[in-house]
């Protein structure tokens, strides 16, 4: 079955008792057992629960993987999937890296003897010079947040298989929809599924697919040891949610096309971040995946134009998170990325003049509309500051 049947199908023919299309949520955290030694397959619902095991089946099936589990949130799919790791080892990971990903393995993960060395993935001489005798595994997020830089995702496994080394990769900004790193040879596909598979900004909640028997089993066991596992109304929404992915993720991506290419015209834009937009990009993208997805960050001519341009928006709200229906616009420099060194921002170009937008399902034009009056409102704030500038001769020079 193709993907778009697949997701619109989820779990509508799992339950046989009643034939219901929707699988219901079981809330039950006890199972009766029928005699010594009985069980239904569920016991305790930390360990395995109907309505998240129906979520845990379909996004193992959908990124071509063996097994699925579901977590409380992306953040606890990736402490889980760390539990894999002792003290003493270390991983390699994407220098252009999600803040809160960032953060659990500088604050926490160090703590627990840990290391990580962040290297730009897309330079892969790097990378293979940061491979030390503890090296574990890579940990890669492609396309990148918020520059939507592209790692070469076969080039990456196969250098990780020739050193015996396991890829993982937060698969969050594409989906498998787009893209599934399992075929491209990546051991562990993590997700927030907070972002485009729940897609309505109302669940929070994270996903890894394993693949393997060995890895699997494993993680089963990680997962029921730690705990953050996914509630059976947010397993739920989420399964409602992705039924409607395969929509949503054309939706956006058409949108954001758009959007990439007025900004790219606009004279109060310096430049554009959009996978289909720089050739060398879209190339190793094409291998790897079926589009270049909805999200897109540009960056504006002078730091001055953020504020205003922010407060003038109508439509598109000035929020964290992304890969909802609704568009959203963030400032990454204040917002996702305030806990990344300032040495690592300027490195990788989060500046204060950069902006990262989740393009939504609306209509482009409405949203194109919306960005047009709020770049006319920001340019006369600014003007018009200049202007004073000038005229009082005792305010602070820039
Ligand atoms: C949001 C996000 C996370 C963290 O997920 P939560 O569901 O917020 O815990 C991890 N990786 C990426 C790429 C994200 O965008």
């Amino acid at each position: 079955m193709r993907i778009e049947t697949q997701l619109a199908q989820l779990g509508s023919n799992k339950e046989t008792k009643t034939g219901a299309i929707s699988y219901p949520v079981y809330y039950s955290t006890t199972y009766r057992h029928a005699g010594l030694g009985e069980s239904t397959g569920y016991d305790y619902t930390r360990t395995a629960n109907p309505t998240r095991a129906v979520l845990e089946e379909a996004i193992a099936r959908l990124e071509g993987g063996t097994a699925g589990f579901a977590c409380s949130s992306g953040m606890a799919a990736v402490q889980t999937v760390m539990g894999l790791f002792a003290r003493g080892d270390h991983l390699i990971v994407s220098l252009d890296l999600y803040g809160g990903t960032y953060r659990l393995f500088e604050s926490l993960m160090t703590r627990y003897g840990l290391s990580f060395s962040y290297v730009d993935f897309r330079r892969l001489d790097e990378v293979k010079a940061a491979i030390r005798p503890e090296t574990r595994a890579f940990f890669v997020e492609t396309p990148t947040n918020p520059l939507l830089q592209v790692t070469d995702l076969h080039a990456v496994c196969e250098i990780a298989r020739c050193h015996g080394l396991i890829t993982i990769v937060d698969n969050t900004f594409m989906t498998p929809y787009f893209q599934r790193p399992i075929e491209c040879g990546a051991d562990i596909v993590i997700h927030s599924a907070t972002k485009y598979l729940g897609g309505h900004n109302d669940v929070l909640a994270g996903l890894i697919v394993t693949k393997g028997e060995d890895l699997s089993e494993q993680m089963a066991g990680l997962h029921n040891a730690i705990g953050a596992v996914l509630g059976p109304q947010d397993s739920w929404l989420l399964l409602r949610g992705m039924k409607t992915l395969a929509l949503r993720m054309e939706k956006h991506q058409e949108n954001a096309y758009q959007l990439a290419h007025f900004l790219r015209q606009h004279p109060l834009v310096d430049e554009v971040f959009y996978p289909a937009l720089q050739s060398e990009t879209w190339e190793i993208q094409t291998k790897q995946a079926d589009g270049g997805g909805g999200m897109l960050s540009f960056r504006v001519k002078s730091p001055a134009l953020v504020g205003p341009l922010l407060s003038s928006l109508r439509l598109i709200a000035f929020a964290e998170s992304l890969g909802g229906v609704e568009t959203l616009i963030t400032y990454p420099h204040t917002q996702t990325h305030a806990d990344i060194p300032e040495e690592t921002r300027r490195k990788v170009g989060v500046c204060d003049r950069l902006l990262r937008l989740s393009v939504g399902i609306e209509n482009v034009d409405d949203l194109i509309a919306d960005l047009a009056q709020a770049l006319d409102q920001a340019e006369r704030v600014w003007k018009e500051e200049k202007r004073d500038e000038v005229r009082d001769p005792i305010a602070p020079q820039r």
